[in-house]
């Protein structure tokens, strides 16, 4: 079982596997060995090396809106996906415009399409959000399949409810990226919950 999120020594960090954990991961010779030959495959190569760049280049500078903007240029994505709530249909509508505006051609699905009600996979009226009433649910795997079926280049997704997500990127072929997560409680800032995790939240979380 692996710890680096309780690891003070951090050597990993400056290529020093003296100043490690017992069980630091970076001693699993054969899987490092695995990954390492793995960013050598032509795409893998690619990202590792735009996002190392990207990376570089926005340090501290740019937003993730600019540097998705600059990593899709750099790996020569053209047709983008955009995944996205409906919640949050405004963002989404200015973030494809940036993104048209930068040359990129943009495909987007909203996570209600298909009109599937939620009673189509056993959800019951007092389970739903509105207790008794017809209610949509979310559709990341038709969000996904669409944007297969569309070849899209790359996806980005944009708001999704935890769970939906994880259908959404199950599914999804071409690479992706998250430009923002949904928390209703926090304005899209899930960290919040962690920064107030030893204070105001503490009862609400420990
Ligand atoms: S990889 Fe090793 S050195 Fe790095 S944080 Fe994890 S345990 Fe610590």
């Amino acid at each position: 079982m692996y710890s680096c999120a309780n690891c003070g020594l951090k050597g990993c960090s400056e290529g020093d596997l003296d100043k490690t954990l017992p069980n630091c991961p970076s001693k699993e010779k054969n899987i490092q060995e695995e990954a390492k030959k793995l960013y050598l495959e032509e795409e893998n190569q690619k990202i590792a090396h735009n996002a190392a760049i990207v990376e570089a280049e926005g340090y501290g500078v740019k937003t993730r809106v600019e540097e998705i903007i600059s990593f899709a240029k750099k790996c020569e994505y053209k047709r983008i996906g955009l995944v996205f709530c409906m919640g949050l249909i405004n963002e989404a509508k200015c973030f494809a415009d940036i993104l048209k505006h930068h040359g990129f051609d943009i495909i987007s699905v909203l996570c209600k399409n298909g009109g599937i009600e939620k009673s189509y996979i056993g959800i019951k009226d007092e389970e739903k959000i509105l207790d008794e009433c017809d209610e949509v649910m979310c559709n990341p795997i038709g969000q996904a399949l669409l944007l297969n079926e569309q070849n899209t280049d790359f996806n980005v997704i944009l708001g999704l409810c935890v769970g939906h997500d994880t259908l959404a990127m199950k599914y999804l072929k071409a690479p992706m990226t998250t430009l923002a997560v949904k928390d209703r409680v926090t304005g899209h800032d899930p960290l919040v919950a962690i920064y107030l995790a030893n204070g105001y939240y503490k009862k609400k979380l420990f």
